[in-house]
């Protein structure tokens, strides 16, 4: 028991010399087998860690992370049911969250397929507006100018698929709305009048393989920072910095991020990423023929 203590004080300590400090606002994801902490399952380990980054940030602090829900394809025969009090988040650190419902200011966004969560005094602000009538990375949007700071916990450099801001950077420039499955998932919810409804995903980030471009330029600058978390290497940078960086980028080259795999779809078959998408759909149907 001492053992796991001292692990998680370790992680605490590796946390403030991160950067993580009193009153942040931080949107967070995190990968916790990479982290190495683990006490009995995921969910009571992500549970640990949020305790620590919440006694880190205080009272006044905000975190906010993605809770997304399964989706499948619109012809899919048993399309997934998004209830926001009900469907728990598909990964450990949402869990952890979503399980202090009842006890801290916790708000879920009610968007079907990309709901987030968040917690602080800021929480309704930042999702409680969130429901199927906007765009999966509206929050993340959101965040510019709200003095906020991306958190990539235990997910830094050599292992990174890019920032979260990546999506945040897509939307807001249309291009998410143009990705090849965009329109093409779906999961059932229940709208307000009581009806079940079935809600097909218009934006999709999509691959983000080619997004670690980005860890090269902000690391070492002075608004990130890299250190070692755990076991794994975590990255904490402004997100406005990073946003605006995003943008331009894509602004400058809508391809910028993506992927080296020739046979991604999401890259290289998207019109929101390549002038060319046409011609690798041709060379898929030549293949598959
Ligand atoms: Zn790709």
């Amino acid at each position: 028991m001492t053992l796991i203590k001292d692990k998680l004080q370790n992680i605490k300590l590796e946390l403030i010399e991160l950067g993580v400090c009193e009153g942040d606002n931080l949107f967070i994801v995190a990968d916790f087998i990479r982290l190495g902490y683990f006490r009995v399952n995921g969910l009571l380990s992500a549970q640990d860690v949020l305790q620590v980054l919440l006694e880190i940030i205080g009272p006044n602090g905000n975190i906010i992370t993605p809770s997304y829900t399964e989706t499948d394809y619109i012809w899919g025969r048993e399309l997934p049911h998004f209830d926001v009090n009900n469907v728990p988040p598909n990964n450990a650190f949402a869990q952890a969250i979503f399980s202090l419902s009842e006890k801290q200011n916790v708000v879920r966004s009610k968007h079907p397929t990309n709901s987030y969560i968040a917690i602080g005094p800021m929480a309704t602000d930042l999702v409680g507006w969130h429901n199927e009538k906007y765009l999966a990375y509206a929050p993340m949007v959101l965040l510019k100018g709200m003095n906020f700071k991306n958190l990539l916990l235990a997910m830094g450099e050599d292992e990174s698929k890019g920032l979260s801001v990546l999506h945040a950077a897509q939307e807001y420039l249309g291009m998410s709305t143009k990705n090849y499955l965009s329109g093409l998932l779906a999961a059932k919810y229940k709208s307000s009048e009581g009806k079940t409804v079935v809600y097909r995903r218009k934006s999709v980030g999509g691959c983000t393989l080619g997004g670690k471009k980005a860890v090269g330029y902000l690391i070492n600058k002075t608004k990130s920072k890299v250190s070692k978390t755990g076991r794994g290497l975590s990255i904490l940078v402004e997100w406005d910095y990073a946003f605006n960086w995003h943008v331009e980028m894509l602004k400058n080259d809508r391809g910028y991020f993506k992927c080296h795999d020739k046979a991604c779809k999401s890259c290289h078959g998207s019109r929101g990423y390549s002038k060319r998408f046409i011609f690798f759909w041709l060379k898929w149907i030549v293949n598959i023929l």
